[in-house]
């Protein structure tokens, strides 16, 4: 029999053979959500020439370990109701480059 130990990130929980892999990971660290619940945001779509925008709401935001997941939804004038938007955006970089934040009017 064999003892073996193994090392896991305290974020993400991945799990590594060697500490420094799993330091590594924790070094990375922890997003923090740029933006609330309920906020209001523009959201650019690409593949369309030109990009096009839509004005979202934040629906919920995900703790996904090391990364935040941000889900959206969109109001529908016809139903008068907010519906859930098909994109999720995945992490802070993403964030920055699709979403902006716009003003409560
Ligand atoms: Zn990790």
């Amino acid at each position: 029999m064999r003892e073996v130990t193994m090392y896991e990130c305290g974020i993400c929980q991945e799990i590594y053979n060697e500490p420094k892999y799993a330091l590594e990971c924790e070094r990375m660290g922890k997003e923090k959500a740029l933006a609330k619940v309920g906020d209001l945001v523009e959201y650019k779509v690409e593949g369309n020439i030109p990009n096009f925008f839509v004005e979202l709401r934040i629906k919920t935001i995900e703790d996904r370990g090391h990364c935040v997941e941000y889900l959206f939804e969109q109001y529908d004038r016809d139903r008068k109701d907010w519906i859930d938007f098909s994109y999720n955006v995945y992490g802070n970089i993403d964030f920055k480059y699709l979403v902006t934040k716009l003003n409560k009017k």
